[in-house]
């Protein structure tokens, strides 16, 4: 039930790092576009999530209390294994180190107001707990052009998709990402979600599946509101 303090995950062939960036991927799938009646991006929609956001396998999400809506997307994940700077799809395809499943947790009612606001989403993504993460698996034990993305909440589908319906693949996902960040080996990218999302509730089990690699399993529960004084 820790959350995990030291922002580390274990790359194969490289063993434990320590995560610099968490990069996202919104609207990655066209239906999930579609079902938040948005537009299909024609560059990819890169946003950021703190690694104090990272949690393991068998740890519990923490919903805050107060913030409407917390929900979950399943997303395939990709852990960079080299430097990178400026480079092209393929050199970032055999630069990822490990593949894994991942949850992006979404304040939605939060996004929903930054949304219209025209604020950006840090806080509606970047929570404690917010960024669940499983066990990596060498790539080439993995294809990640053709594999099924699926979220169960206590036994019942909810997400389904597969990776072939990715708008952008990981190598140009990565390559795009380069051309902004220098990209370091530990740094991770969320891929984007299939359709199906939805609220997750206090109590709920949810297990993320991507064929080929292991399931992640975590629990949810009520976290309150952590408050400070603003001067
Ligand atoms: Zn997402």
């Amino acid at each position: 039930m820790e959350i995990n303090p030291s922002r580390t995950v274990t790359v194969p062939g490289i063993g434990e790092v320590s995560v610099g960036k968490v990069l996202c991927i919104g609207r990655n799938y066209a239906r999930h576009a579609a079902e938040m009646n948005n537009p299909v991006p024609t560059t990819p929609m890169v946003f950021l999530k703190p690694a104090t956001a990272l949690t393991g396998p068998g740890t519990e999400i923490e919903l805050p209390t107060g913030i409407g809506e917390v929900h979950h997307e399943v997303e395939l994940v990709a852990v960079v294994g080299a430097r990178l700077r400026n480079a092209s799809a393929t050199e970032c395809r055999r630069a990822v180190a490990g593949y894994a499943v991942g949850l992006d947790m979404t304040a939605r009612d939060v996004q929903a107001e930054a949304k219209k606001a025209g604020h950006p989403w840090s806080v509606a993504k970047g929570y404690d707990t917010f960024a669940p993460i499983g066990q990596f698996v060498a790539p080439d034990r993995f294809d990640p052009a053709n594999a099924d993305v699926s979220l169960s909440i206590n036994g019942v589908e909810v997400q389904a998709g597969n990776t072939s319906d990715m708008v952008f693949d990981v190598g140009t996902l990565l390559a795009y990402c380069s051309t902004i960040f220098t990209l370091e080996p530990g740094d991770l990218l969320y891929t984007g979600t299939p359709e199906g999302v939805g609220p997750v509730r206090p109590g709920d089990r949810l297990r993320a599946e991507v064929t080929g690699l292991p399931a992640l399993e975590v629990g949810a529960r009520a976290a309150s509101a952590r408050t400070a004084s603003v001067q």
